[in-house]
């Protein structure tokens, strides 16, 4: 149940296992994490079967053919969930391959998530991006990796569904490179498209990878035939213009692409392409040995101070980036995922929470794993556990958990809202306490922000959120998961601003009364965030710039 994270726990019998420890250099060193950047349709889920197929996690991928309604792509994974039989939670999964223990972090789909997004690659240390080979970049390809650059994370490539006709593979590496201003290391390539499309050559180990089509889901079988053999693969390939593309794409990669620069990738200056069908598993495996071998360990965390947390410190350290309502419907919990930044996690293990300074014993805590929701006895930097929250709420995003001295990560950036509105109940009679309890919990997810105005203590919370798309999931869910119909009422301000953040609230709005004192704060609507501090906000951009001018608010 929500509580049970925080009961009260009977004294632990031996009191080393739970004594605050470095982790173990092996374990940080084979941990890789990454989120997958895409747009919808793109071949997210199926590539997340394959890989979990290459975990050995599930003996036999299926196919899925569930489609988000509303909520986020998480319904991808829940979807999953109820066709298979399988506990799959969005948030991240877990599996090993080739000795590496692989953490898949879920980024959700749709366009005005990107702060949800944001945060996610925010607790990864790799971004892998999935384009459809069809199409090349997309909207939604765009935004998201915008945000991967501004959290400067290495960004590996893999075109996808090249057993469809496709674009010419060189097009769609110009419009990365120019696009998005990023250097391509081509590493393996296509041999062919659609109905003919054999396998990809690899860059790297100058090599062919030949692929026979096999039945759906399968494992497909394949033949790697080094370049050597030259005539072998001419005779494998079949098709005289295939090879005579095949030579001349070798001659093109090697004389006219950059090598492979791990220091420019690890930046996020250059990004390493891959080609593929994630549907007929061509391809997938070669991408999956480079990822091992070239993807970022899990890194360390810069604080407040201008410090870093290092993953090999001896104490446990980790923060909170995302809250998640209702995993399970039949229990109304709310989960608090937390990225393991330093040390090791052990369950039953003492723990400060850095926002209160409140003490807790960590009796239950998840992880998911590519079959099951496994409760975890260990975790360590670069894992993502999850957390009840318990009920009432503790956790919020950002809050840090730690052991020893006390730890401030720098904050989680987050976008300025653009829409805003009261969240009303539709019905007369409508239950209150449900309505209370559901804006609680959807609230505590983040992806909307709820303020208040200034000196009005009615019920009915103002949303603020980055694209109108979350209002709808808030309605949507609240009649879903609360069972009260609601709407929200908009209100016509575009812009807001948190007035001199740095400040404790109540000093930040003697500031802010006194620039109204002097009649600098025309136009500005008066509201507080959640923890009381001043957000202005504003009908449009001109108002705000006449303000930046006039007042010393640092808006
Ligand atoms: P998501 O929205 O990014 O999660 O995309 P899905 O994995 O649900 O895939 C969208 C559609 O594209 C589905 O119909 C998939 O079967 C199909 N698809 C995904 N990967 C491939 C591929 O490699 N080749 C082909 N032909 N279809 C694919």
């Amino acid at each position: 149940t929500a509580a049970a994270a925080l009961r009260p726990q009977p004294a632990p019998r031996t009191t080393t296992k739970l004594r605050a420890a470095a982790a173990p250099p092996d374990e940080i060193a084979r941990r890789r994490n990454f989120a997958i950047i895409s747009h919808p349709d793109a071949g997210k889920t199926t590539l997340t079967e394959k890989l979990l197929l290459y975990g050995d996690a599930i003996q036999q991928a299926g196919m899925v053919k569930a489609r988000a309604n509303g909520r986020d792509s998480t319904s991808d994974f829940l979807a999953m969930e109820k066709e298979r039989g399988i506990s799959i939670s969005s948030t991240c999964l877990t599996f090993e391959y080739g000795g590496a223990r692989i953490n898949l972090m879920d980024t959700p789909g749709h366009a005005d998530f990107s702060e949800d997004t944001y945060r996610t690659l925010s607790a990864a240390d790799n971004a892998v991006m999935l384009v459809d080979g069809g199409k090349g970049l997309e909207p939604q390809t765009r935004k998201l990796f915008g945000v991967a650059r501004r959290s400067n994370l290495p960004v590996f490539t893999f075109v996808n569904k090249l057993d469809r006709p496709a674009m010419s593979p060189w097009e769609v590496l110009d419009e990365i490179s120019a696009e998005f201003n990023l250097e391509t290391a081509v590493r393996t390539f296509p041999i062919g498209d659609g109905e003919r499309f054999r396998g990809v050559y690899d860059a790297a180990k100058d090599e062919v990878w030949l692929y026979t089509r096999t039945e759906r889901g399968k494992k497909a079988s394949v033949e790697r035939i080094s370049w050597e053999d030259r005539d072998e693969i001419s005779e494998k390939i079949g098709d005289e213009e295939l090879d005579a593309q095949l030579e001349e794409d070798r001659e093109m990669i090697r004389e006219l692409t950059p090598p492979l620069d791990d220091e420019k990738l690890k930046k996020g200056e250059m990004t390493s392409v891959y080609f593929g069908s994630a549907m007929g598993d061509q391809g997938v495996e070669p991408f999956l040995d480079e990822f091992i071998d070239l993807g970022s360990r899990p890194a360390s965390r810069p604080l407040r101070d201008d410090k870093t947390l290092e993953p090999s410190h001896s104490e446990f350290a980790g923060f909170v980036f995302k809250m998640q309502a209702n995993l399970d419907p039949k229990h109304r919990d709310c989960m608090a995922y937390v990225r393991v930044v330093s040390g090791t996690f052990r369950k039953g293990m003492k723990v400060i929470h850095g926002r209160t300074g409140r003490s807790l014993t960590l009796a239950t805590a998840t992880m998911l794993f590519g079959s099951d929701r496994d409760g975890v006895e260990e975790a360590f930097p670069g894992d993502v556990i999850g957390l009840n929250n318990p009920a009432g709420g503790l956790f919020q995003i950002g809050d840090a958990l730690h052991t020893g001295s006390s730890v401030a990560f720098e904050p989680i950036p987050s976008f300025s809202p653009e829409v805003f509105g009261y969240l009303r109940p539709t019905e007369v009679g409508a239950s209150r306490k449900s309505f209370a309890k559901g804006v609680d919990q959807l609230l505590a997810e983040g992806a909307v922000q709820r303020l208040k105005e200034r000196g009005n203590d009615g019920p009915d919370p103002l949303l603020a959120a980055v694209g109108e798309l979350q209002f709808e999931v808030v309605v949507d869910r609240m009649q879903g998961e609360y069972g009260v119909s609601c709407a929200v009422e908009r209100v016509s301000y575009t812009i807001a601003r948190w007035c001199r953040p740095e400040l404790p609230a109540d000093e930040a709005w003697a500031a802010v009364d006194a620039a109204k004192k002097e009649g600098a704060l025309t136009g500005a609507f008066y509201a507080e965030d959640m923890f009381g501090r001043p957000v202005l906000l504003f009908r449009n951009a001109y108002t705000v710039e006449r303000l930046e001018n006039d007042a010393d608010l640092d808006l």
